[in-house]
């Protein structure tokens, strides 16, 4: 499968001993993809089982977490903290909160995540937790209770420089908020432990965008140095209307695209002359239900009850930015045969390894998660850094930086790339940039 003996031997070793783990042995083949093209050329990546180590998490909690809710019934759900890698700084990543959540979706985003931080030229090592309870249909109340539990265990594992968690999936400002309050009450400190943080006590402006935001700005790079070209008059859909769908859509707009088809679990809407991105702000603010609601405020637009099909409305370029394997094989040959010309995660590995390919093959540009939606966690080492000043920079320095940081991270994957291989193959050039720096760092620091 693999061009090195060494990568396949131990992905055949990775696959036994974790055959029920399917994202996580996905993102790691697609890694290994990548690391073909440097472990034939420098025999210590072997020698010092630099491969072994990165594939492995250094520690893995798990833990039960037992909540009332309000009915009075008792609940368990399970709570998780994989620390994956802390060779270049600590522990860094988001907590998900989803009935999905199980420890192979984790590993797969503390295995990705390792990497992406490292792209950002920040000091932050990779990892992932969350927990399997759903905070749909739950009172505020009951997220609170939930939240305050986890960190009731989580507090233990973690510390501004030992592990600093933040948001992802069912993790927003609310969660963090309740978190937050809790960590700061057994702990009887204030050191900005936990990111993407309310503005009122600790955190940067700018982060809620930031994940967002920041795919447009990598997108941008792409159109500049690719085709000479910029978002004005592009037709744009995205999937997800949650924290990173809804500000990639803002951004893209405000760059002179036309966003056209947005979606949620529900669904998505169409609306051919453009979303109205007020209303769509005020449904997402106000309920989870913006795909069904739309339309009662734009007749013109329709709404389709099946989220994947979002990828058959013709469009220029397409953000996925809802889950991960939403957009597949099905899904991309109807936007290549529809024109689409630019495909860039904001999700986390939300494209299948073969849909990937197909891309690719077809000439698409793409651009992986792991680079393009880096934006959200350099700005929480952002609000890490301004915690540790104890001074916030202003919207627009933070907003200057983290252009500066996507532009850099899209630099570094295209350079490695041209190197490697083909220039626009940014899985390879993003992996190759960003496992450099974690290897040096480990190589430097001997076998741990
Ligand atoms: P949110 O929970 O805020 O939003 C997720 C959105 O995706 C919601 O609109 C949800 O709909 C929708 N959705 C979920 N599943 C599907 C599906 N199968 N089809 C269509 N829509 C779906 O999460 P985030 O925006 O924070 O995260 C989205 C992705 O981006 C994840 O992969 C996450 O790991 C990644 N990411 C997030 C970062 C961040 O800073 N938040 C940083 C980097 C990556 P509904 O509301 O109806 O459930």
């Amino acid at each position: 499968m693999f061009k090195s003996e060494y990568l396949n031997e131990l992905f055949k070793s990775v696959s036994e001993r974790n055959s029920s783990q399917h994202e996580y042995l996905q993102a790691i083949e697609e890694f290994f993809e990548s690391m073909d093209f440097v472990v034939l050329d420098d025999p210590r990546i072997c020698e010092n089982a630099i491969m072994e180590r990165l594939i492995e998490p250094e520690r893995t909690i798990k833990f039960r977490v037992t909540w009332i809710d309000d009915l009075g019934k008792i609940n368990v759900n399970r709570g998780y903290r994989i620390q994956f890698n802390s060779a270049i700084g600590p522990y860094k990543g988001g907590l998900r909160f989803h009935g999905s959540v199980n420890e192979s979706i984790l590993k797969f985003l503390g295995f990705e995540q390792t990497f992406k931080n490292a792209l950002t030229g920040l000091p932050m090592g990779g990892a992932k937790g969350g927990s399997d309870f759903d905070t749909r249909g739950k009172s505020d109340r009951e997220i609170m209770r939930f939240s305050q539990n986890f960190m009731l265990e989580l507090y233990r594992h973690i510390g501004p420089d030992t592990d600093v968690p933040a948001g992802d999936i069912g993790v927003g400002n609310k969660e963090i908020g309740y978190m937050y309050g809790m960590y700061k009450k057994i702990q009887n400190e204030v050191t900005g432990t936990l990111t993407g943080k309310g503005l009122s006590y600790g955190g940067s402006l700018g982060r809620t965008e930031a994940t967002g935001y920041g795919v447009c700005y990598f997108v941008n790079e792409m159109l500049k140095t690719y085709r000479n070209d910029d978002f004005k008059n592009k037709i744009v859909i995205i999937s997800g209307s949650g924290k990173v769908g809804k500000y990639a859509a803002l951004k893209a707009h405000e760059l002179g695209a036309k966003v056209v088809a947005l979606s949620d679990i529900n669904g998505f809407v169409y609306d051919p002359n453009g979303l109205d991105l007020s209303i769509v702000k005020m449904l997402t603010e106000d309920s989870p239900e913006f795909s069904t609601k739309y339309t009662e405020y734009r007749p013109n637009a329709t709404f389709n009850p099946v989220p994947s099909d979002i990828w058959k409305v013709p469009c220029d370029i397409a953000l996925p930015c809802a889950t991960q394997n939403e957009l597949q094989i099905e899904g991309v040959k109807a936007l290549v045969e529809n024109g689409c010309f630019l495909v860039a995660e904001g999700a986390n590995m939300p494209t299948t390894l073969d849909a990937t390919k197909y891309l690719q093959h077809h000439d698409i540009l793409f651009a992986p998660g792991k680079a393009a939606n880096a934006g959200g966690v350099a700005v929480s080492g952002l609000e890490m850094s301004q915690n540790a000043m104890h001074y916030p920079w202003t919207y627009a320095e933070v907003d200057e930086k983290l252009e500066l940081i996507m532009a850099d991270i899209f630099k570094k994957a295209y350079t490695q790339a041209r190197k490697y291989t083909d220039h626009r193959n940014l899985v390879v050039g993003a992996n190759i940039a960003g496992f450099m720096r974690v290897y040096q760092a480990m190589l430097d620091q001997g076998v741990l």
